[in-house]
């Protein structure tokens, strides 16, 4: 593998690291439960979503698309295509996962932020943690996951969104 990447145009990368970013939210509403990280939260809410409505796995996928030049998960997964409906968010990003390494580029990091008002997850964190590094395939210790309140400002803090933040670093691979 060469260490270095041109574009069309020539222009070379020699970048041994690249960084993504990932965002998502959605709405809630009365139901019986949540999923976030893959883990199954207890609560009087659901998530409003095409899929599992899984907050947590939407931001890592795109943050991962994002670093290894793909396009956001709407595309690659599209809402109104109904093999997606009800869809376990995992397989997700472990499309995302084996997208960048088809491009070169595997997980090294990852820190995340979920925004929600409640429950408090802080019982759920380790078991979300463990999923993140399942299917990253990266140490548990890579990994960082916070929960913050809304402090009863905005659509988050009104519990009527989840809103979850997701930065990756990638690094060199072997091309698959
Ligand atoms: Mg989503």
């Amino acid at each position: 593998m060469s260490d270095f990447e041109s574009d069309q145009s020539g222009r070379e990368s020699d970048l041994s690291y690249r960084f993504g970013l990932g965002s998502d939210r959605h709405r809630l509403e009365e139901g019986d439960g949540l999923i976030l990280s893959g883990v199954k939260v207890a609560c009087d809410l659901s998530a409003v979503a095409h899929s599992d409505g899984d907050a947590v796995l939407h931001a890592v996928a795109d943050a991962i698309f994002g670093a290894s030049g793909g396009a956001d998960i709407g595309e690659h997964f599209p809402d109104d295509d109904d093999q997606f409906k009800g869809m376990d968010s995992s397989a997700i990003v472990e499309a995302a996962v084996h997208w960048a390494l088809e491009k070169g580029w595997k997980p090294a990091q990852l820190d995340i932020v979920i925004h929600l008002e409640r429950p408090r997850l802080s019982g759920y964190r380790e078991k979300m943690k463990e999923n993140l590094s399942r299917l990253l395939t990266i140490p548990v210790e890579c990994i960082g996951l916070k929960a913050k309140s809304g402090e009863g400002l905005g659509p988050v803090g009104e519990g009527r969104a989840v809103d979850a933040l997701a930065i990756i670093q990638l690094k060199r691979a072997e091309k698959r």
